[in-house]
């Protein structure tokens, strides 16, 4: 048997994939907004750990089409060391399809075009990414202090050498006060990159992780006022709005978080979104506000 060092997190598209630990927690562990590895450690595993546990799932599930390298960011791991995994998997599982993993926006840019096209030719062929915001600011107030510029030039180096970026945005993430300018810039980012997916998730803390949000994000851009479920809607409307992607871009918001499903094809369905989130404004009292997971 497997046994997972815990907390794993997953993409939900991965439900039925194989997930193979290949780092532990997250290798940058910053953000104010994040508490998935807060209590981990980062360390990349050794290869003889990771490649018995690739023999012991061929034995019990020799027709693994999936694959998901967890923990947090795969990609910070050495090209080197990651192609050798990549090759038992191939080696393993004959009718292996797609292997994917968590990018962050910090080790995707480290990458040279070369080692991403090897890392697809070895079915290295999805990447979740949380690009969260494309305001610089904000980004900066929560401790996530990537320039868009450098985002937009990680991910189009990926999507270029073939691979598929699934990308995620934290609506509500600049709150009252830098909801604007979070949406106009995270469309602008988005408009310039070449992504297959893109999905919105609702800000929420989970635990005590609100209060240092808050104060990380009132030190640089003042008060952070929380904003309701109607509000976090009419950003969505707004950011779809302004979504104009030069390749279709699979839309989804199905996150536990969101307060609304959605799922269409941007650009194409755009007004069809938006008139249902205008629905459900229209219809339903969402005034409240939703701060935590708990
Ligand atoms: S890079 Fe991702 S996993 Fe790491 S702290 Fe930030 S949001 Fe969390």
């Amino acid at each position: 048997m497997i046994e997972y060092n815990m907390p794993l997190y997953r993409p939900p598209a991965e439900a039925n994939s194989f997930i193979l630990q290949v780092t532990l927690g997250c290798s940058y562990n910053k953000c104010s907004f994040c508490t998935m590895y807060e209590n981990k450690e980062y360390k990349v595993r050794k290869l003889e750990d990771i490649l018995d546990e690739i023999e012991v799932m061929a034995r019990l599930k020799p027709d693994t089409k999936r694959v998901f390298l967890a923990d947090g960011d795969v990609l910070n791991v050495d090209a080197v060391h990651i192609l050798k995994i990549l090759d038992a998997l191939l080696l393993n599982f004959p009718k292996l399809q797609r292997v994917s993993a968590y990018a962050s926006a910090f080790n995707l840019v480290k990458k040279t075009n070369e080692e991403l096209i090897l890392l697809k030719e070895k079915k290295l062929s999805l990447v979740y990414y949380g690009i969260e915001s494309g305001d610089f600011e904000l980004l900066k107030a929560i401790d996530k202090s990537i320039k868009p510029t450098k985002m937009i030039e990680g991910l189009n180096k990926a999507s270029d050498a073939g691979l598929k970026i699934s990308a995620m945005v934290i609506l509500g993430l600049g709150g009252k006060s830098r909801s604007k300018e979070h949406i106009n810039n995270t469309a602008a980012l988005i408009n310039a990159c070449k992504i297959s997916y893109l999905s919105t998730l609702e800000l929420g803390f989970e635990k005590n992780r609100k209060d240092l949000f808050y104060k990380r994000f009132e030190k640089k851009l003042g008060e952070f006022t929380f904003l309701t479920q109607e509000e976090m809607l009419k950003e969505q409307v707004l950011l779809i709005s302004l979504i104009n992607p030069s390749k279709a871009v699979i839309f989804r918001s199905n996150h536990a978080s969101n307060t609304f499903a959605l799922k269409g094809v941007l650009p194409k369905d755009k007004l069809r979104l938006i008139d249902e989130l205008n629905f459900v404004l229209k219809n339903y009292d969402l005034s409240s506000t939703k701060m935590s997971f708990e």
